[in-house]
């Protein structure tokens, strides 16, 4: 039962106190009041319960409250809060080794910090350091981070300010096979995985070639002959769940390379099983990057982050001193070690496999029964749903629409997320717990959702 503070307090206090721009992202026209949660649901304080497939973005990677990783925190919390990396505490070598495990050579060497944002920050730095080049290139509907650094590698103007942020950030076209001027039905229905491995006939399909030519065109025109980095994620989050075609990675980190250039991969919202047949997004694309960064699933919403790379950029860094007070804090630690080994006590990655697969499967005969939804994709639990005006136009529902259907399915007890430039894409990541019985529960839900507003507006 709920004790804490009304609603009208809550509200008051946010709108004098808070960062008026979450007044905006309350998300909902009626804000969900959150009190409680455990594994894949949570409670508002009215008591209704709610079926969580958007884990706050992502990141709550096995579960709200996880008995295990409370346990361990707790543990911790009742040993050592804090002390700097300058001294040596087990915590934060046992999980470097852990997370170190998880990752192909020569990716070895781990720098912790406490944010998506803070790990960009500091991969583009050490990029720039080890290449001794400036330039740095991602791809356009990016999300990066928001601070003023990472703010230039994020494209997608709600977020960003005009100030002077991304001096030497480039974006290339994104190769996004369905709303982009390349690729089309055959692409779009690819088989279920990380790339959209398309079923045109064999050699007949040009839109990777199409949107490489594009990236050669940002060579061309608006950097160095020699550039220090290429950000990208390997499905992309916020953006929206784009996929890019077959080899658009590989042949990308080539192009990258031969310019002198470290390739990154953002993990942030991929990592950590969420794609269900890698641990990290960027093996579904065959490449190894030079650099990843990740946060949010990492301690399951615990704040930190992590910056991995080899030992030759690690060395080209060491040349400066980094200091981080909060990196490597051994509560983080403890925690993000336990989530290592919750995952693969109960199994997330396959979880994320298996009822990633079903949804996708079953939301694609939905694209199929109803002219507003234009797209289904994603792979493992990160899934986007894209909604159209149309089928034949494929241009973006409008936010009205969206928001009455995101409104709907809340109401009927479902948390989902919305994402994509235009704010057109419904977004399911959800903690890696949920069962087929959760996914049928939003299949039914999502559908009435869709249902209601067909009936009354069309
Ligand atoms: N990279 C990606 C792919 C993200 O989705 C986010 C956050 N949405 C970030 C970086 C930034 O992370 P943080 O909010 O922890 O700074």
């Amino acid at each position: 039962e709920y004790k804490g503070m009304s609603k009208e307090r809550m509200m008051e206090i946010r709108r004098q106190n808070c960062n008026p721009m979450t007044m905006k992202v309350t998300y909902y026209k009626k804000p969900v009041y959150i009190h409680q949660g455990h594994m894949q649901w949570l409670w508002d304080v009215d008591g209704r319960r709610y079926l969580d497939l958007f884990a706050g973005v992502a990141t709550v990677s096995v579960g709200h409250c996880h008995p295990k990783v409370t346990a361990a925190a707790e543990k911790q919390l009742r040993k050592l809060w804090h002390t700097t990396n300058i001294y040596v505490y087990s915590p934060l070598h046992e999980y470097t080794e852990k997370l170190a495990a998880t990752l192909p050579d020569p990716l070895k060497v781990i720098y912790l910090t406490n944010s998506g944002s803070e790990a960009n920050d500091l991969a583009m730095l050490m990029a720039r350091l080890h290449t001794g080049n400036f330039d740095v290139i991602t791809l356009r509907g990016s999300y990066h981070g928001g601070s003023p650094h990472t703010m230039g590698l994020t494209s997608n103007a709600a977020y960003k300010y005009p100030v002077a942020s991304g001096l030497g950030c480039h974006n290339t076209m994104c190769p996004d096979v369905f709303a982009g001027p390349w690729g089309g039905s055959n692409c779009r229905d690819s088989p279920i995985q990380t790339i959209r491995d398309c079923s045109c006939p064999q050699g007949s399909c040009t839109a990777n070639d199409k949107y490489i030519g594009q990236l050669n065109e940002v060579f061309a025109t608006s950097v160095p002959s020699r550039i220090a980095a290429f950000f990208a994620e390997p499905i992309m989050g916020v953006g929206g769940a784009v996929q890019y075609p077959k080899n658009f990675l590989k042949d990308t980190y080539k192009l990258v390379r031969e310019r002198g250039g470290v390739c990154i991969a953002d993990e942030v919202q991929t990592g950590f099983g969420r794609t269900g047949s890698h641990f990290w997004g960027f093996q579904g694309h065959d490449v190894i990057p030079d650099i990843v960064t990740m946060a949010k699933g990492i301690a399951n919403g615990f704040p930190m982050g992590a910056v991995v790379t080899t030992p030759e950029i690690a060395a080209s860094f060491a040349k400066g001193v980094h200091f981080n007070t909060f990196g490597g804090n051994p509560v983080a630690c403890a925690i993000a070690s336990s989530v290592l080994d919750t995952m693969e006590e109960d199994g997330t990655q396959q979880i994320s496999h298996n009822v990633g697969t079903y949804l996708l499967t079953e939301l694609a005969k939905m694209r199929d029964k109803y002219e507003i939804i234009g797209d289904v994709r994603g792979k493992g639990l990160q899934i986007g749903v894209e909604m159209v005006k149309d089928k034949a136009s494929r241009k973006p529902l409008p936010p009205a629409a969206m928001s009455e259907i995101f409104e709907d399915t809340k109401d009927m007890g479902v948390l989902i997320g919305k994402g994509g430039v235009y704010g057109q894409t419904f977004r399911i990541k959800p903690p890696m717990c949920i069962t087929r019985d959760d996914a049928d529960f939003f299949l039914a839900v999502f559908n009435q959702a869709l249902h209601n507003y067909m009936e009354d507006h069309h």
